[in-house]
């Protein structure tokens, strides 16, 4: 096997670049899909729609026991698993993966909605496409995105969202899980949030999302944000080769110029939106936290656009309106973060370097912030222990394999 096989995926979210000039989120356009949905589509028992609630109502859809109906693609018969909050349409051969996947999904959903600020639930089950073969994956990808699929054949092995749905196959017992949890992130978002998010932060709150350690004994996963070899050792890849990107230029990518540059470009972008989240949510004392969680309930409710537009600082008309339809540029951190994008700049590459110092490598492993606490009047030396992060006394600090293999 190949030294790429727990590497970090890769994927496209398309978010909100096919989408109106507002950004507003598509959500609607899944059922063009419907050939290949479960005919099963009535509501979880006892579901109760909030009519108040804006963008998404708050409803628990998670069926107590899975409804399964036979699914078939291309003349293979799969199965489609109805797990209330998911739809997952298989053609998996690995009996472990598909069995987990069923805990994994709406534990991962769970998690989205709660790890930074409470998200509303999605208004009805998100669809979950995963084959048994690459094969299989490309052919329904051609078929889907005939347009598009030669450059989703570009990013080797990973998997990508399309209008609400993700679309995946097995690469294994690890990366599946882990490319799961990134990809369902973004169907989530799709699908609830109004507007969507700059495209460096949906793809950094994706990378955030998919840290974890496996369940024990079948038991459902524990979501740990910086649990996340992958994105770390990328992270410490790009920092010694000395090509951490600024972060001005950071926020004017997407994954797919990223990909121009080649897969190691594309990792190292990953890599560090990923690093960005963590420093939003804990750099500097936290003192970006308030904005992290001020744009995601904006983004929620569609207040993104015009809060921009009418901003003040967010920078010039030009800046605004490519944060507004292209979801890039400097425009979202100079209104929700820091207007001096130099200080700002300066303050992540510190983070940064100090996230990747040696040592901190046992920290991720432990899902511990690896960042020091801020410098106390008498005595600076002991980590934190971020509030989202799991107390170091779990009994799995030193067990190797983290998913079922
Ligand atoms: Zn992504």
């Amino acid at each position: 096997m190949s030294t790429m096989s727990t590497a970090p995926q890769t994927d496209f979210a398309r978010c909100a670049r096919f989408v109106g000039t507002l950004g507003l989120a598509v959500a609607t356009l899944s059922t063009v899909v419907l050939v290949t949905a479960c005919s099963s589509v009535a509501p979880a028992p006892g579901a109760v729609h909030s009519e108040a609630a804006p963008a998404a109502v708050t409803t628990e859809l998670r069926r107590a026991e899975p409804i399964i109906e036979p699914w078939t693609y291309a003349g293979k018969i799969g199965e489609c698993i109805d797990l209330g909050t998911h739809r997952l349409h298989s053609l998996l051969r690995d009996p472990v993966i598909r069995d987990r996947m069923q805990i994994f999904l709406p534990t991962a959903l769970d998690h989205y909605r709660s790890a930074i600020i409470p998200l509303p639930a999605a208004d009805g089950p998100i669809d979950v496409f995963l084959f048994g073969s690459r094969t299989e994956w490309l052919a329904y990808t051609r078929e889907r995105l005939p347009q598009e699929a030669a450059m989703y054949e570009q990013i080797g092995r990973g998997g990508y969202t399309v209008e609400g749905d993700a679309v995946l196959y097995d690469i294994g017992r690890w990366d599946t899980f882990t490319i799961a949890a990134h990809e369902g992130w973004h169907a989530y978002t799709q699908r609830v949030f109004r507007h969507s998010l700059p495209v460096w932060l949906e793809e950094g709150i994706a990378c955030y999302m998919e840290g974890v350690r496996a369940g024990v004994d079948g038991g459902p996963p524990k979501f740990i944000p910086w649990r996340n070899f992958e994105r770390f050792g990328e992270l410490r890849d790009v920092v010694s080769r000395g090509r951490l990107i600024p972060l001005g230029e950071l926020v004017e990518g997407t994954p797919q110029d990223a990909l121009a540059g080649g897969r190691t470009t594309l990792l190292g972008y990953y890599a560090q939106v990923w690093a960005l989240v963590h420093f939003l949510n804990e750099g500097e004392g936290g003192r970006y936290r308030k904005g992290l969680e001020r744009l995601l309930g904006d983004a929620v409710d569609g207040r993104i656009a015009s809060t921009l537009w009418e901003s003040r600082r967010a920078g010039t008309r030009n800046e605004r309106r490519m944060a507004i339809g292209r979801q890039v540029g400097p425009a979202v951190l100079r209104e929700y973060f820091a207007e001096d994008l130099e200080r700002i700049s300066a303050e992540y590459e510190a983070f940064v370097r100090a996230v990747v110092q040696r040592g901190n490598g046992e920290k991720i492993w432990r899902g511990e912030t690896p960042i020091l606490t801020p410098p106390a009047p008498a005595s600076a030396t002991s980590p934190t222990v971020s509030g989202s992060s799991p107390a170091a006394s779990s009994a799995a600090t030193s067990i190797a394999p983290v998913a079922p293999r």
